[in-house]
Formats: C-alpha cells, structure tokens, sequence
C-alpha cells in the first residue's frame, strides 16, 4: 500500500480504535491517529508495551498540570513558519500534519490532526533568511517535514538552497519509524539532491524505543544509509517507555548498528496532557549515568533539556552528582524551577 493510502486509512477516533484493539479507550482532549500498518505492531506488542503506552489513548491526558508551550516556543516564534532561538540555526514549520499522534508530545496543544498544510507564510520566511545572515541552517520541523509531497519539499529545498548564507538543512522527522513505505525512491533522490546543494543535509529520525525498531524500519533507515545520507537520532526520555538504563542501552546499540548516530536524549518536556509520562530530573540522571560505561561516545546521545520559557536547551546530565536543586539557570543567571 502507498504511504499515502496508509495515511488516508489511518484510525482516527475512539471507534476505529475499538474496531481495530477490540477494547474501549478513554475519551481524551486530544486527536487520535494511527496508520493500519504501525497500530498492527501496536496490537503485538500489546497493551502495557512501550508502543501501546506512547501512542495509545490515557485517561490521565485530560489532568491540567503541565505547560501549555512547555519549551516557549512561541516566545520566538516569527509568524513566518520560522521559530529563531539560537543565533545560526532556525527551526522551520511548513506543516503541522504528523505521520502519528504520539500522546507524550510536547507540541500537542498546537497540533491537530485536522490543520491543513499550510505554505502563505514561506516568503516572509525566505526574507527573513535573507535578512539575517547571522542563519546559516534550516531544521525541517513540523508536524513531521516528509509528509509534506515530494513536490513541495523539492520546491522548499531549491529556495532554500539560493539563500547564500545557508550551508546546512536538517530534516526531524518520525515517519521512518511510523511510515517507512514513505522513504521511496522520489524522496531519496530529493534528499540526494539536498546533500549537493548545501554543504550538510541530515535526517534526523525520532525513535524512542527498540521495539520501534522493526525490521521494515530498519531496511527504510539502511537504506537512507546506502544512499549516503546521514542519518542521527533523537529520543525523548518517557516514563513507561524507555525509563531505564537497559531500554536505553538497547535502543542506543540498535541505532548505532543500523549506522545511525544518537544525537540527543531529550529530558521528557512538562507538557499538559503528557505529564504520565514525565521523569523527575535527578531519576533521568540516575537512568543514563551508567551508560557512559557501557557505551561508547558514539553510540552515546547528549542528554539534555530544555529550559522551561523558552531559555534553550542545556545539558541536563550533571557528573558531579545525580541530585538536583530543583532550579535550572539561565544565561542570564535566572533560575527557573523544574521538577
Ligand atoms: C532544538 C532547537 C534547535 C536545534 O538545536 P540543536 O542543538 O542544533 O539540535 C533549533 N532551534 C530551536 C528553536 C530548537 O528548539
Ligand atoms: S511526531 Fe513529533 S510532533 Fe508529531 S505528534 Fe509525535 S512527537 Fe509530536
């Protein structure tokens, strides 16, 4: 089946999902939406499982703890489809369509399964760059970049590339994982392309636990591979996912052998509606300490967080100690408390 059958055949609601679990599921505030082809690998692994509890319906969605834009996003938001935190880089939204809906997300209060692509903004966003040179690369974001049809990320892709100042272009993306039908000759020869027209192009996938591993995902990523395009790694620590040091060390030494590089493990954001899945601060750094004995730095992702308020990402693993004060600081020295 194409990839975009698959998506058009996805479950979308709590009756899908009873049709295709065979069990009722708690009416949340969120959308649901699942491709037939992953929610099967959900249905083996079973309830319980790290997939059933990443992408599956929790009653404990609808509690209003947690922040409504967690990492202050909208603190730099440009109206342009561009988020500008750090100096070089810039984050670049072209749609808010995800391959998945996975519970614990931090952007979940922004995204809707229903929100169209949208793409009036995208020459305000080119003259944007033009204006500041300081922008030396694009991060493909969303919702999920290679949803959008090969067409359009060529077209994004060629503009992007006549900005002079721009070398590198990233695309984060899940839909390897959920999708892998999607890496498909037409796209890899876009991201081909992509690797000659600037000096660096990543693919950044997002994976949080070896069980997403399956063998079809795994030929998709080796295949960008023998396509030479460089693949990394970002994870999100998640309590009932992958909160341990073995979930980690399995899903590290998975992803360094199908020659991928892990690149971040994300400190789990306080999001409302995903605070199930939370880890406190001082338990992250007692669950990838050991890592570093059984990992080589290859193999071994930075662990960090971002700073509540949109203050930035900052290292959240501290080898002085694994206890923690209750405070992270910025760089302005202003404390911002987390749990
Ligand atoms: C995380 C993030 C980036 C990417 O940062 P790297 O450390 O280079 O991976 C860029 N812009 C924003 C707004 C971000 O949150
Ligand atoms: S793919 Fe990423 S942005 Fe989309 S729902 Fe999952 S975590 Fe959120």
């Amino acid at each position: 089946m194409s990839w975009t059958h698959e998506f058009k055949e996805a479950l979308k609601n709590n009756q899908d999902l009873k049709d295709f679990f065979g069990c009722d599921f708690p009416q949340v505030n969120y959308p649901v939406f699942i491709p037939r082809v992953f929610a099967a690998k959900i249905l083996e692994a079973g309830p319980g499982s790290p997939l059933w509890n990443e992408f599956l319906p929790h009653i404990d969605e609808n509690k209003d703890d947690g922040r409504l834009d967690p990492i202050g996003d909208k603190v730099h938001a440009k109206n342009n489809q561009l988020i500008h935190r750090y100096e070089n880089r810039v984050l670049f939204t072209p749609t808010t369509v995800c391959p998945v809906l996975c519970r614990y997300c931090f952007r979940k209060n922004e995204l809707s399964a229903k929100d169209e692509i949208f793409d009036q903004k995208f020459q305000e966003a080119l003259s944007y760059l033009k204006a500041n040179s300081e922008v030396n690369e694009v991060i493909f974001t969303g919702g999920d970049p290679f949803i959008l049809s090969n067409e359009k990320l060529a077209t994004y892709i060629q503009e992007f590339s006549e900005i002079e100042t721009v070398k590198y272009l990233r695309f984060h993306t899940r839909t390897p994982v959920i999708l892998p039908s999607r890496i498909e000759e037409g796209l890899i020869a876009i991201l081909q392309s992509s690797a000659h027209l600037f000096k660096r192009s990543m693919v950044m996938i997002h994976v949080n636990h070896v069980s997403e591993l399956t063998d079809d995902v795994r030929e998709a990523i080796l295949l960008l591979n023998e396509n030479n395009i460089e693949v990394f790694s970002q994870s999100v620590l998640l309590k009932g996912v992958n909160d341990s040091t073995e979930a980690l060390y399995d899903l590290f030494t998975a992803l360094a052998d199908i020659k991928v590089k892990p690149y971040y493990l994300h400190h789990s954001d306080e999001a409302r509606g995903a605070m199930n899945f939370y880890v406190p601060l001082e338990e992250g750094r007692k669950i990838f300490a050991p890592l570093h004995n059984r990992l080589p730095g290859w193999a071994l992702p930075q662990y960090i967080i971002d700073i509540p308020g949109g203050h930035g990402k900052t290292p959240a693993f501290n080898p002085e100690s694994f206890e923690f004060s209750g405070n992270l600081i910025t760089k302005n020295g202003e404390k911002v408390k987390i749990i």
